[in-house]
């Protein structure tokens, strides 16, 4: 008998297990992927996700791997430029998009040092009730015997199509329709920092990773996708062309394609219920948005910490339920505003009030740091978009 099961080992799953274990929890962790592999995600990780990293002793490992360190960001909305960099949050001053098949073997050896027993190639097929409450799960390594594991609670880290969730029937209480399809891929031979930028109904992300390559992903809204399917290549490389002319040059002269273009068509945005009668949610499982805005893995940290808190609290006496309900609100509290901007930003066509914020932030350093650290999580949406705030940033800019 486990304290607890945790199904999903990358950004949610291993963290929670991993600070689970480290509170003398008794844990499982199971995933059916083995490590290191890839998943679909461009790891941009926000100053707020490091700063996680950093405080479970972490972080170092990553920068060790070679991760290029970003300090400078430029974030475009046609001809609109807003350039620069927040000042250290949580005493991170730069920031990294590590490769998934580096970051997430250090998140599971995370897990294992801390004394959380890790299956790796282990799938969930079943989630064991008994008297109305999850009880545990059944499951088995590929070929292998399905075989029964029991816990107190048993936790879905298992990203957007949770098979927990769907087993529990979490009902989403928020659903924002996805807009946006993506290909991303990685090239060689090119010097680039953070560039990310809307353009009419399109947008191109850039940023260097590991081992020398940057990686270009292009968005698009749904309804484009058969066209664009019907020439990746040369669709991929126009986008680029339209968006930002100079770096497409530098891609055709100078780039060297090192991969197959990834696509994915976006799964909704949505708040789902992420706890029950032995059994609770975290990371997309939970909660999902657009990944424009580089909330994901930032978040999936955050929220794996206060979940283990509160689990934590739950395992020592505290009534479950309670903790568990107070984890739901506190998260959907912290996340609101990052959602609201990131469903917003999504449509790739500014509102009236955020393109006047953008202009006025084009032209003002200071309060483009300030743009920068809520991009990075020191400053929430609330506190940026703030009345005052903005009235006096619409104000200078009208002066200016
Ligand atoms: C195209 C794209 C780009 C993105 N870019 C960024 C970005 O730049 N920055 C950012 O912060 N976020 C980004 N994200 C979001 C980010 O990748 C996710 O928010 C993050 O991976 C969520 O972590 P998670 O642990 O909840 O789920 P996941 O990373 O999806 O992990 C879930 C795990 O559960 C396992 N699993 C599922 N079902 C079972 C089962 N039945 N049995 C056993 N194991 C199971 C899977 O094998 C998987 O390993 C992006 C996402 C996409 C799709």
């Amino acid at each position: 008998m486990y304290d607890a099961i945790v199904v999903g080992a990358r950004c949610a799953g291993s963290p929670v297990g991993m600070l689970l274990a480290r509170r003398g929890h008794r844990v499982l962790v199971v995933d059916r992927a083995t490590f290191p592999s890839d998943t679909v995600s461009t790891h941009y990780i926000q100053q707020r996700g490091l700063a996680r990293l950093s405080a479970w002793g972490l972080l170092d490992k990553l920068v060790a791997t070679g991760a290029p360190a970003i300090k400078h960001m430029t974030v475009s909305y046609k001809d609109i430029v807003i350039a620069g960099f927040a000042d250290a949050i949580g005493g991170i001053d730069a920031t990294y998009a590590p490769r998934r098949t580096v970051l997430d073997p250090i998140l599971v050896e995370g897990a294992r040092a801390a004394g959380a027993e890790v299956r790796e190639g282990y799938t969930v097929h079943e989630l064991i009730f008994e008297d109305g409450r999850v009880a545990g799960i059944r499951g088995s390594e590929a070929g292998g015997e399905i075989r029964e594991e029991r816990a107190r609670i048993v936790i879905g880290a298992d990203g957007t199509n949770s098979f927990v969730a769907n087993a529990v029937e979490a009902e989403f209480y928020t659903r924002v329709p996805a807009e946006c399809f993506v290909y991303y891929t990685y090239y060689s031979g090119l010097r680039t920092d953070f560039h990310s930028r809307i353009g009419d109904q399109q947008q191109i992300g850039i940023w260097p990773t590991h081992d020398d390559l940057t990686l270009v992903a292009v968005m698009r809204k749904l309804d484009a996708y058969q066209d664009f399917r019907a020439d990746v290549e040369g669709n991929f490389v126009n986008i680029a062309r339209d968006i930002v002319p100079e770096f497409a040059e530098e891609l055709t002269t100078h780039g060297k394609r090192e991969s197959r273009f990834q696509p994915m068509r976006y799964p909704d945005n949505y708040y789902r219920q992420s706890h029950g009668d032995g059994w609770a949610l975290v990371g997309d499982a939970g909660y999902h948005k657009d990944p424009l805005t580089g909330l994901g893995i930032s978040d999936a940290f955050e929220y794996a910490e206060l979940l283990a808190d509160r689990v934590h609290e739950g395992l020592s006496g505290r009534p479950m339920d309670e903790a568990l309900a107070e984890y739901q609100r506190i998260r959907d509290e912290k996340s609101h505003s990052g959602f609201e901007f990131t469903t917003s930003i999504s449509k790739l066509e500014l509102t009236p009030q955020l393109l006047a914020v953008f202009q006025a932030l084009g032209s003002n350093a200071d309060a483009a740091k300030d743009f920068f650290a809520m991009i990075g999580g020191g400053m929430t949406g609330e506190e940026f978009f703030a009345p005052e705030r903005i009235a006096k940033l619409l104000g200078a800019g009208a002066s200016a």
